[in-house]
C-alpha cells in the first residue's frame, strides 16, 4: 500500500470512477489484423472524452487520423501562463484473444482494478484526467496544460505523429514539456530504445515442383540470407551499444512464402525489427543492412528491403533535466522516493522529444500487467499518479 489506511486525496473517487468508465468501453486497436465490430478502433472512447471535456468547460480539438480514429486534445489556458505542460496518454489498447476475465466488466477487488487497458494505458489515462480537472477547477494559472490523448500508440504511432504537426505552446511563452503516460510503478522512465520495422523479400522464378531445376526457389535464397542477417545482428550489438540502454539489436519475427507444396515458390518474405539507440539516424537502419547483404550475399540471389512501415525514435535524457527533478520532487512528495529509469520498451514520449519537447515517462501500474490474459492495475497507484500530476503542476511556476 502506497498509504496508510485513512488516507485520502481529493480526486480519489473520480479516478476510480472515471478509470472504470474508460476501461468498459473497449477500444482496440486491431495491429494491423483483420478485425471489426463495435470493439474495433477508438471513436466510443474519444466520445466519453469529448463528453468529459465539454462537461469540464475546457477548449478542445479532435484531429482526425483515419476513419473512427481521431486524437482529441483539451486545453487549460490560464491567461497568465508562462510555461507549457503537456499531458500524453494512448486511447488504444491491444487486442482482447486470450483474455481470461471479461476484458471490459473493470471488476475491482483487492484494491485492484480488472480489465483490458487498466494497466496500459487506461490507469494513466484515468490519472491525467483526474489531475486535469482539478487543475482546471482550482484554476491553477501560471501553467497552460494540454491534455493530449493520442490513438493509434500500440501499433504505428499515428496518433502522436500528427500530434506534434501542431505548434503545441500557442501563444504561451517560456518552457514546453510533457509527461508521456505509460505503466513505470510512479517511477521516471527517461530514456527508451527506438524501433523499426521492415520487409525484406526474395524473387525466384516458380514452377511445378516436378521439376524443381526449372525454377528458382525464393525461400532457399531467403534460407541463405538468414544466417548473414543473424551473423549481421550479432555483430552490431557488439559494437553499438548505449550505457543506458544496452545494446541496439536486430530480429526476424515473421516469415511467409510458398503457394503450395507442388509449387516452386517465387516470393519470400520476412519482417525485421531492430530495436535503435539514441542518435541513430531512423533513414540509415535498413540500408546499413542492405549493404551488409549487398557485400556478404551469394550475387545470384534477387532481394529487396521494403520501406520501414513503423519507426519510432528512441528516447535520450538530454533535455530533460529540468522534468525530471520537477516530477521527482512531486513523487517524492506523495511516496517519498522514486526511481529514474530507462526502459527496453517503445512510447510516444520520443517522437514530443524529436519534435523539441522535453519528454518523460511515468504513470501507475507494471509494464509485467500490460498486454496479459488478466491485465489489472492498483488502485492505489492510480490515485497517487493523479496527486502526483497534479502537484507537480501546482507546486512548479515554470513547469
Ligand atoms: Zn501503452
Amino acid at each position: 500500500m502506497l498509504f496508510g489506511r485513512n488516507a485520502s486525496f481529493r480526486g480519489m473517487h473520480e479516478t476510480t470512477r472515471v478509470l472504470r468508465d474508460l476501461v468498459a468501453i473497449p477500444s482496440l486497436n486491431p495491429m494491423g489484423r483483420d478485425l471489426s465490430g463495435p470493439e474495433v478502433f477508438e471513436y466510443r472512447l474519444t466520445d466519453y472524452l469529448e463528453e468529459y471535456f465539454r462537461t469540464l468547460q475546457v477548449q478542445f480539438v479532435r484531429q482526425s487520423i483515419a476513419p473512427l480514429r481521431d486524437n482529441i486534445v483539451a486545453f487549460h489556458e490560464p491567461q497568465a501562463a508562462t510555461s507549457t505542460l503537456i499531458f500524453e496518454v494512448h486511447q488504444d489498447t491491444v487486442p482482447v484473444d486470450q483474455m481470461k476475465i471479461d476484458p471490459y466488466a473493470a471488476v475491482i477487488e483487492n484494491g485492484r482494478l480488472y480489465g483490458r487497458g487498466a494497466c496500459d494505458v487506461k490507469g494513466g489515462m484515468a490519472a491525467m484526467l483526474s489531475a486535469f480537472s482539478r487543475l482546471v477547477r482550482e484554476r491553477i494559472s501560471h501553467t497552460r496544460v494540454v491534455l493530449a490523448c493520442c490513438v493509434d500508440e500500440e501499433f504505428t504511432f499515428l496518433g502522436v505523429q500528427r500530434l506534434v504537426k501542431d505548434d503545441l505552446r500557442g501563444a504561451t511563452p517560456g518552457p514546453i514539456q510533457a509527461i508521456v503516460a505509460e505503466p513505470t510503478e510512479l517511477d521516471i522512465v527517461h530514456a527508451h530504445k527506438g524501433a523499426v520495422r521492415w520487409h525484406l523479400s526474395t524473387s525466384g522464378r516458380s514452377c511445378h515442383s516436378s521439376r524443381p531445376d526449372q525454377g528458382i526457389n525464393a525461400i532457399y535464397h531467403m534460407a541463405e540470407l538468414i544466417p548473414l542477417i543473424e551473423r549481421f545482428a550479432r555483430e552490431l550489438s557488439q559494437k553499438r551499444t548505449d550505457a543506458l540502454l544496452g545494446p541496439a539489436t536486430l530480429s526476424v519475427g515473421r516469415i511467409f512464402g510458398g503457394t503450395s507444396v507442388n509449387t516452386v515458390p517465387d516470393h519470400c518474405q520476412i519482417e525485421i525489427d531492430r530495436r535503435t539507440l539514441p542518435g541513430e539516424e531512423i533513414a540509415s537502419i535498413p540500408k546499413e543492412l542492405r549493404e551488409y547483404l549487398e557485400t556478404h550475399a551469394p550475387k545470384e540471389i534477387d532481394f529487396r528491403l521494403s520501406e520501414p512501415w513503423l519507426s519510432c525514435p528512441a528516447l535520450s535524457p538530454i533535455g530533460s533535466d529540468e522534468l525530471i527533478g520537477a516530477l521527482g520532487r512531486a513523487i517524492d512528495s506523495v511516496k517519498s522516493q522514486h526511481r529514474v529509469v530507462a526502459v527496453p520498451y517503445g512510447t510516444d514520449a520520443s517522437t514530443l522529444a524529436q519534435a523539441g519537447i522535453p519528454s518523460v515517462v511515468f504513470g501507475p501500474g507494471n509494464i509485467a500487467q500490460a498486454h496479459t490474459c488478466d491485465e489489472w492495475i492498483e488502485l492505489a497507484q492510480v490515485e497517487a499518479a493523479s496527486e502526483i500530476l497534479y502537484r507537480l503542476v501546482r507546486d512548479n511556476e515554470r513547469i
